[in-house]
C-alpha cells in the first residue's frame, strides 16, 4: 500500500472507530481473513500503530506520568499542564464488518459541521432498541462554543419528558456545582452517552452506546471544548476506555482526542450518598482551576 492509500485507510478506520466498529476483515479468498492494523495518531502527533481490537487502558500509564502540556495537536486552544492518565480510545461495540461495507448507522462526519447538522443526521432515530421506549430524544443542551462539556449517562424520566438533559434532581445538583465554580448552566454544554431514556433508568447497553456515541463524539468535536467532564463510570468508560472503579479514578485528567477530560462521579451517586458531596466539590474545583489556567 502506498502512503496515500495508507492515509485513506487510516481515515476510514478513524470513522468506523467513531461508530464503535473496531474489527475488520478482508475476505481475500474463501479461506483467508486478515485483521487490519490501524495507524492512529496520539494526541502529541506521534504516529502509533496498533491492532484495532486492542485498547490502551489507563492502567498502562503510571500515576506518576507527567502532564502533557501546551498546545494540543487537535485544538487551537491552549491547555494547561495537568496530570494526564491515558491516551484514549472509545466505542464498545463488539461487531465485525467488512471495511468496504457501508454502515447504515450514521452519516460520515462533515468537516466543520454544526450541532444542527448533527441533530439533523440523527433524525427520528431508531438505530437501537431505546427508541421504542422513549418519549423524546435528548440531544444535548447549552452553549455551542462551550469551553466545558458535561457528559452523563442517559436521560431519566424528567429528561425524557422535557427533551433536555439533567433537568431532574441530579440536574439540580449539577446546576448547583456549576454555580459553585462561578459558572452558569447556559455557559456550558450538557449531553449524555445515549440520547434516549433506558427503560427503568438502567445503564445503557454496549450496543446502544455504540450506536449513539458517534453522535456524541461529533458533538464534542464540533464544540471543541477545553475540557470534557465525564459524569460517572459509563461516561468514563465510553469516552476514555477506562474500566477502573470511578471512585478510584475520579479527579484524574485524561486525554480525549486532543482535548482534556476529567473523570468524576455522577451527581446521582451524591444524591444517594449525600455525605460524599465534598468529592464532587473537589473535582469541580479542579475544573475551575484547569479552566482558569487555560484562559
Ligand atoms: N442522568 C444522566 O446521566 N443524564 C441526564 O440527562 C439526567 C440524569
Amino acid at each position: 500500500m502506498d502512503e496515500q492509500q495508507r492515509g485513506k485507510v487510516a481515515a476510514m478506520l478513524e470513522f468506523y472507530h467513531d461508530l464503535g466498529i473496531e474489527e475488520f476483515y478482508i475476505q481475500r479468498s474463501e479461506a483467508a481473513s486478515v485483521t487490519i492494523n490501524a495507524e492512529r495518531r496520539s494526541s502529541d502527533g506521534e504516529a502509533t500503530t496498533k491492532a484495532t481490537s486492542v485498547r490502551k487502558e489507563a492502567d498502562v500509564c503510571p500515576e506518576s506520568q507527567k502532564a502533557v502540556s501546551g498546545e494540543s495537536a487537535a485544538s487551537a486552544r491552549t491547555i494547561p499542564a495537568v496530570s494526564v492518565h491515558s491516551v484514549v480510545t472509545a466505542g464498545p461495540v463488539p461487531q465485525s464488518m467488512s471495511l468496504f461495507e457501508s454502515p447504515s448507522t450514521a452519516t460520515p462526519p462533515r468537516e466543520n459541521e454544526t450541532l444542527d447538522q448533527i441533530r439533523e443526521d440523527l433524525g427520528d432515530c431508531h438505530r437501537c432498541r431505546l427508541a421504542s421506549g422513549r418519549k423524546t430524544i435528548v440531544f444535548g443542551q447549552g452553549n455551542p462554543l462551550a469551553e466545558l462539556v458535561f457528559v452523563g449517562e442517559g436521560p431519566g424520566a424528567d429528561e425524557d419528558v422535557q427533551g433536555l438533559p439533567f433537568v431532574g434532581r441530579a440536574g439540580q445538583l449539577l446546576n448547583r456545582m456549576i454555580q459553585f465554580i462561578g459558572m452558569k448552566r447556559e455557559e456550558v454544554y450538557i449531553c449524555n452517552i445515549v440520547k434516549c431514556r433506558p427503560p427503568g433508568n438502567r445503564t445503557p447497553m454496549p450496543d446502544e452506546i455504540g450506536m449513539c456515541s458517534p453522535f456524541l463524539f461529533r458533538q464534542i468535536r464540533t464544540i471543541n471544548p477545553r475540557l470534557v467532564c465525564c459524569l460517572g463510570a459509563p461516561a468514563v468508560r465510553t469516552l476514555l476506555g477506562v474500566k477502573e472503579g470511578i471512585t478510584k479514578i475520579r479527579g484524574r485528567f485524561y486525554d480525549f482526542r486532543g482535548t482534556k477530560a476529567l473523570a468524576t462521579v455522577h451527581p446521582a451517586y451524591i444524591l444517594r450518598n449525600p455525605r460524599e458531596e465534598k468529592i464532587l466539590q473537589e473535582d469541580f474545583q479542579k475544573i475551575a482551576e484547569f479552566l482558569k489556567a487555560a484562559r
